[in-house]
């Protein structure tokens, strides 16, 4: 019940699915939780009002708010970057709007939110994105802003682990597979074909992803930084 008491934790998108459950869960284990919403005010509230975070709004594609939030927020001792978008079809008729909005709120803003947590954080604390197995195996079409994305911050956690290693700071990246959220639907119509290509072949949960984060965010995960951890019932293998 309080692994976590005494501990400052910011989830930026923080309002639905894998998101809303790390915040139910640090919150759970007695952390004091702050994230973000950026869309979904209601859910936000909701969420806020049944865990005991608190929630304010950032659009992570905004770098001046986004790194005016951590700042306001203070000393964290765990940040975790979980806002995400998806954008799928043809890369020669998708918006190249629509990809760089992608690659604002997947990559830029998963950047700088490490970057300016970092300066104020505690030592010994924790940096961890959320990810892909994307990053890693794409077998799909019409996905490679996503998967450029996804893997573009593991190069950012192998990097930054060195940076703030000295401090103790941990930097990890987290690489569900298909996980069932408003993303990626367990009843949606890509389910079957992923399904087909999984060990396990049915989705993963968001409690499921948001326990391997608490995990890497814990006392007992405290020698792991710059790695990969892959939650995806075998997508990959
Ligand atoms: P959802 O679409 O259910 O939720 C996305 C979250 O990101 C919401 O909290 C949303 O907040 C937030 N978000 C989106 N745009 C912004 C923005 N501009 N600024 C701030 N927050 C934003 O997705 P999931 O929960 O499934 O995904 C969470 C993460 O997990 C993403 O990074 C995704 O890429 C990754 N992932 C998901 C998989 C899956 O199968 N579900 C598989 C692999 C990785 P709001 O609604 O308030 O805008």
């Amino acid at each position: 019940m309080n692994e976590f008491k005494g501990k400052k934790v910011l989830v930026i998108g923080g309002s639905r699915g894998i998101g809303a459950a790390i915040v139910s869960s640090f919150a759970s284990e007695g952390a004091t939780v702050q994230f973000t919403y950026a869309g979904s005010q209601a859910a936000a509230t909701a969420l806020a009002t049944s865990t005991g975070a608190s929630a304010v709004f950032c659009d992570a594609s905004q770098r001046d708010g986004l790194t005016a939030v951590i700042r306001d927020a203070g000393q964290l001792d765990i940040l975790v970057y979980n806002a995400g978008l998806l954008l799928s079809g043809d890369p020669l008729t998708l918006e190249a709007d629509d990809v760089d909005r992608l690659i604002d709120v997947n990559v830029r803003g998963a950047y700088h939110a490490s970057v300016e947590a970092a300066r104020l954080m505690a030592d010994n604390g924790s940096i961890i994105v959320i990810g892909s197995v994307n990053g890693d195996r794409m077998p799909m079409a019409g996905l490679a802003a996503y998967a450029m994305s996804k893997s573009a911050v593991q190069g950012m956690a192998r990097g930054l682990a060195r940076d703030f290693g000295p401090r103790g700071i941990t930097v990890n990246v987290v690489q569900p597979g298909p996980t069932d959220t408003d993303m990626n639907p367990a009843d949606g119509p890509h389910a079957a074909h992923m399904h087909s290509i999984m060990a396990i072949p049915r989705h993963g949960t968001a409690d499921d992803v948001a326990s391997l984060v608490r995990y890497l965010a814990g006392p007992h995960a405290r020698g792991i930084t710059g790695a990969m951890h892959t939650i995806d019932g075998g997508f990959g293998a």
